[in-house]
């Protein structure tokens, strides 16, 4: 009955104890340094997780990028001598491409301003933009201060049509801008697709997350790759519901709090097939059709910078160097295979935390083997941890770890301490019973050896004295017959009192067996030892020994005194002269004490 009240009290403590932990680190949630923490460790671990899951995923093959790289940029410097590379060239790039049919040509670098010295070659841009409704240009919003640079009023076909009840429900600060780079008002003028190419990166620098929309002027302007997605999904209006923007039945893009959405990555840098811009303009030179046809006829054509030198580099989960037009391409893959990242809400977070830190104090408090719970906890995470990758590879859901693991772990540490504190009471219990006479509550035969041992090992090293006192109770044979044995244990019990009650805290009251008892004076010599006998002697003689009957009877005792001295080799020779003086004063008359013989 006792040891279960006592797990039960081991239950409830612990219970108290996760739910302060969990309540700990939600109020922590309200120190920014804490948090920026928490976040930090749960990006490197959505990080992780994006890295094993991107292996098993499949890019859209129809998704091409004609790169601006390292060598396209030697290459034309060498060709042309110019950079930013000729407009004529990026006409005589769309207009090759377009012979082969490609489904889209999306331009991820900024024609913003007329180019003053080749006004021919930006005239052959805007005829070739105005021949072709599939090529798409770039703008990018900012916050420069309109002295530097005017914002202008972008057309109002360039908007994003949203269905949203409270346009400011999709207000913060990264969505709302107050100026742009838009592209050259020549252009503006004939194309109709232009998208933002905006990225933002976490704190840590790295890119997770895009805006899928921007208010600009108090109207929503849209992501070039949602642009190109809406228009492959053929989809004319967007919903919003729910922190989601909805394209159609199976197309969501869902928002994180910050109005930006979760990429999901299929890879790092060259994930689609990558030509470099090099080899378009040598096939476009040598009229090599066939290339043209077998790498762009009915795909979705990005063109962008990749080369280092150009600077146009992103950090993403899944790579150190990425290029912008790669990150616009995950992007509109994403959209396109609706398959955007979906982070658990604080809710799900803190039932997880709740359960698994349950479930982990629950099973410290059962496993008894050490290394069996610390196997046990390490299974649980790595469980944790794999299911997480599992529902990021299965269902796409980002479900925290960083919160579950400190709360699970501080749960591990404190119950543990806690089911060991209550082991070691425990232990002192049983080692008290150890030593325990039960029916006396003196220190039992055993002890009584051990002791002896002891006191005689530190008299002879330290000559630190001790005396023995033994006592027999008289008569008490013929007591037990006249009385009973019940009775006989009652009187037991009371000289067992007399006897602690008349010695000090430092003095070792025993039964020494049946109904003779022993007192091991520490640092005590022999005189004080007689002195000690002879009040318990009295104190004997003199009480009234309650039965169970309630009846009064008078018991005496007969005491043997003997002190250690230098003669004494072995324990067992000062108990026998004691035992001695014992037996002189049964001898005697019993009643009495006798110290030498
Ligand atoms: P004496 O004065 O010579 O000591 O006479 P005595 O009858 O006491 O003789 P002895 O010391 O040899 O007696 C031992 C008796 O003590 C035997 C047994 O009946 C009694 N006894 C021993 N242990 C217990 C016990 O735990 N409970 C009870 N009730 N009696 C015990
Ligand atoms: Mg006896
Ligand atoms: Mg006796």
């Amino acid at each position: 009955m006792k040891i279960d009240f006592k797990k039960y009290l081991l239950y409830f403590i612990s219970t108290i104890i996760v739910a302060v932990i969990i309540l700990s680190m939600l109020w922590l949630g309200h120190f920014e340094i804490y948090r920026d923490f928490i976040n930090k460790i749960e990006q490197t671990s959505f990080d992780l997780r994006q890295n094993i899951t991107s292996k098993y995923k499949t890019p859209d093959k129809n998704i091409v990028i004609v790169a601006v790289d390292n060598e396209s940029y030697e290459y034309i410097m060498d060709k042309y001598g110019e950079w930013p590379i000729s407009r004529k060239l990026w006409a005589d790039v769309i207009e090759n491409i377009e012979k082969v049919n490609p489904n889209k040509i999306i331009f991820d670098l900024l024609f913003v301003k007329p180019n003053l010295n080749d006004i021919k070659a930006d005239k052959a841009l805007v005829d070739a933009v105005k021949k072709y409704d599939n090529v798409y240009l770039s703008m990018n919003f900012d916050y420069t201060d309109k002295e530097v640079r005017t914002p202008i009023k972008l057309d109002d076909k360039f908007k994003v049509n949203i269905k949203i009840e409270d346009k400011n429900i999709l207000n913060n600060d990264y969505t709302l801008f107050t100026n742009v780079r838009g592209v050259m008002d020549e252009l503006s003028k004939v194309s109709n697709k232009i998208g933002s190419i905006n990225i933002n990166r976490d704190k840590d620098g790295i890119i997770r997350n895009v805006t899928p929309v921007y208010l600009y002027q108090n109207d929503f302007y849209p992501n070039l790759s949602l642009l190109v997605g809406m228009d492959y999904l053929k989809v004319k209006e967007i919903k919003y519901e729910n922190n989601k923007l909805i394209l159609d039945n199976n197309h969501t893009i869902p928002l994180d709090n910050t109005k930006r959405t979760i990429l999901n990555w299929y890879g790092g840098s060259h994930t689609y097939l990558h030509i470099p811009l090099w080899k378009v303009t040598n096939a476009i030179k040598k009229e090599d059709i066939k290339f043209l046809k077998d790498n762009f006829e009915n795909k979705i054509i990005y063109i962008g910078t990749t080369a280092t030198s150009l600077s146009d580099v992103k950090s993403v989960p899944v790579d150190s160097n990425l290029s912008g037009v790669e990150l616009n391409a995950t992007f509109l893959n994403n959209i396109l295979d609706n398959n955007f990242i979906k982070k658990t809400n604080i809710e799900i977070d803190l039932l997880i935390t709740i359960l698994l830190s349950f479930f982990v104090g629950y099973f410290v408090l059962k496993i008894d083997s050490v290394l069996k719970t610390f196997v046990f906890l390490f299974l649980t995470l790595l469980t944790y941890f794999s299911i997480s990758v599992f529902a990021m590879q299965k269902y796409n859901l980002w479900i925290s770890i960083v919160i579950p693991y400190i709360s699970t772990i501080a749960t591990f540490v404190l119950v543990y301490c806690e089911k060991y504190l209550l082991k070691s009471k425990d232990y002192e219990q049983t080692y008290k019973l150890a030593v325990t006479d039960g029916l006396t509550q003196l220190y039992n035969h055993r002890y009584f050896q051990e002791q002896m041992l002891t006191q005689l090992n530190n008299y002879k090293r330290y000559k630190t004295p001790f005396s023995l006192i033994m006592i027999d109770i008289d008569f008490f044979k013929k007591f037990n017959d006249t009385y009973g044995h019940q009775s006989g244990d009652c009187v037991l019990k009371q000289v067992a009192n007399i006897l602690k009650r008349n010695s000090r805290t430092s003095d070792i009251a025993c039964r020494y067996g049946g109904e003779e008892m022993s007192i091991i004076l520490t640092n005590t010599n022999n005189k004080d030892a007689i002195t000690t006998a002879e009040k318990i002697c009295n104190t004997v003689r003199e009480s009234d020994f309650i039965l169970a009957n309630n009846e009064k009877v008078k018991v005496t005792i007969s005491v043997g005194v003997a002190s250690v001295n230098d003669s004494i080799e072995k324990t067992q020779q000062l108990i026998e002269y004691c035992d001695k003086c014992l037996y002189k004063a049964k001898e005697n008359g019993r009643n009495q004490v006798v110290f030498e013989v």
